[in-house]
C-alpha cells in the first residue's frame, strides 16, 4: 500500500489538483475537492473524521489516501503580558517553538523554520542546541493551524519567521510555506503582514526578492562593524556586512535591520553612529531589542535609559526607529528558551498547565 499523501506539505492548489483527480477517480461529485481544500487551512479540521460536511464514507476513504498530520502541544505557557509560547512536537520526536504575542487587536506569530540552529550566534540560546534539521513547508506553517484548532481558535493576523532557525538556510521550505500562509485558500494572511528574518543569509534574500508577493525582509544586523559582528554572529565570515548591506539596497522593498541591544557590547554612541550610516545607506528601518536574558547567558541586556539615549542618537541621525517592547520575560520568550529550559529541567508541562508568572 502506498504511503497516504500529506495534504499540508502541499500548496494549497496543489492539493486541490491530487483532491480532483481522487473524486474523478472513485466518482465523487467534483465540489468536494474545494471542500476538503477549505477545511485544510482556512476553516481547519483536526482530521478527516471532523469534516461533517462530507459523506461518513468519503471521509473514511480519504484518510486512507490522504493526511492532515498535526502538530503536538507539549507545553504551553502564558505570560502575564498575553504572550503564549507553544513548544510543538513534530513526528519524529523533534522540537520547536513558536510565539504568540498580542498587540493592539493584531495577533503576531513568530514561528520556527528549522529545529535547532548551525548558525551559532553568540547571544542565542537555539544556536547552543545545535542543528537538528529542517522543518518540512508543512511543519513550518502547522505552526498557524495550530493556533486555528485551539479552543476557542486564535486568528494569527501576522507572522515573523523569527523563532528557532534561519529561515534562509531552509528556503525550499520557506518558500512553499509562504505560499501557504499567503494564498486565500490557505491561510489568507497579506505579504506585507508576513516578515522573514535573516541574519544576512545571501541566496535566500535574493530569492525572497524575487518573489512578486511584497513579503517583508528584516536583516539581524546586531553589530555594526564586521570586527564585532564576526564575533558575535560566526555567519558574518561568510557573508560580510559590506555584502549583506548590498544586496539589501537591491531589495525593492523596505527593509528592516534588527539590533539586540547587548550591555557594554554593541551599546556605545560610536555603534550607533555607525549603525545609522549602514541604515541611512539602505533606508532601513531600525528595530531595538531589548535582550532576553536567561538565553545569553554570558550577555546582558543594555539599560533602558541607554537603550533612549541609542535611539535618539539614531533618529537625530536621521534614522526612523522602534524599539521592541520585550514581551513574555516571564517565561523566555525567546527563540529557543523553553525547549533549552525544558531539557534542562527534563519535566514538561502539560499543554493545559499555563504558568502565569509575575514579569519581574
Ligand atoms: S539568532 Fe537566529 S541565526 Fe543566530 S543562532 Fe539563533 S536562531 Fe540561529
Amino acid at each position: 500500500m502506498t504511503a497516504p499523501i500529506n495534504l499540508l506539505d502541499l500548496t494549497p492548489a496543489e492539493a486541490l489538483g491530487r483532491l480532483d483527480d481522487y473524486m474523478t477517480a472513485t466518482g465523487e461529485p467534483a465540489y468536494r475537492a474545494a471542500q476538503v481544500v477549505r477545511e485544510l487551512w482556512e476553516k481547519p479540521a483536526a482530521d478527516f473524521a471532523e469534516m461533517t460536511a462530507l459523506p461518513l464514507s468519503l471521509r473514511s476513504a480519504l484518510a486512507d489516501r490522504f493526511a492532515i498530520p498535526r502538530l503536538e502541544t507539549i507545553a504551553r505557557q502564558l505570560s502575564t503580558d498575553g504572550t503564549e509560547k507553544f513548544l510543538f512536537r513534530l513526528p519524529d520526536g523533534q522540537e520547536i517553538e513558536t510565539v504568540a504575542i498580542p498587540e493592539s487587536g493584531r495577533l503576531t506569530l513568530c514561528i520556527s523554520s528549522q529545529a535547532g540552529c548551525a548558525l551559532q550566534c553568540a547571544f542565542c540560546a537555539t544556536g547552543r542546541m545545535g542543528f537538528q534539521r529542517n522543518l518540512a513547508a508543512w511543519e513550518i506553517a502547522a505552526q498557524v493551524r495550530e493556533m486555528a484548532l485551539l479552543d476557542p481558535p486564535t486568528r494569527v493576523t501576522n507572522v515573523v519567521f523569527m523563532g528557532m532557525g534561519e529561515p534562509m538556510m531552509n528556503w525550499s521550505a520557506v518558500d512553499r510555506a509562504l505560499t501557504i500562509l499567503n494564498s486565500p485558500e490557505g491561510l489568507g494572511i497579506g505579504a506585507r503582514h508576513i516578515t522573514v528574518s535573516t541574519v544576512g543569509v545571501l541566496p535566500g534574500i535574493i530569492a525572497l526578492g524575487a518573489r512578486p508577493e511584497q513579503f517583508r525582509l528584516a536583516i539581524s544586523i546586531h553589530a555594526p562593524s564586521d570586527e564585532l559582528r564576526r564575533e558575535l554572529m560566526p555567519v558574518n565570515v561568510k557573508y560580510p556586512l559590506a555584502d549583506v548591506l548590498a544586496q539589501a539596497k537591491l531589495f525593492d522593498r523596505r527593509v528592516t535591520f534588527e539590533y539586540v541591544m547587548l550591555g557594554g557590547v554593541n551599546d556605545a554612541p560610536e555603534h550607533a553612529s555607525q549603525l545609522a550610516a549602514l541604515a541611512r545607506s539602505c533606508r532601513a528601518f531600525v528595530n531595538l531589542i531589548p535582550l532576553h536574558e536567561g538565553g545569553a547567558l554570558e550577555f546582558t541586556g543594555t539599560p533602558p535609559q541607554r537603550i533612549s539615549s541609542f535611539a535618539r542618537a539614531l533618529r537625530e541621525a536621521g534614522v526612523e526607529v522602534a524599539l521592541r517592547k520585550s514581551r513574555g520575560r516571564d517565561i523566555a520568550a525567546a527563540c529557543g528558551q523553553l525547549r533549552v529550559e525544558r531539557l534542562g529541567r527534563g519535566v514538561p508541562r502539560r499543554p493545559d498547565q499555563h504558568s502565569e508568572v509575575n514579569v519581574a
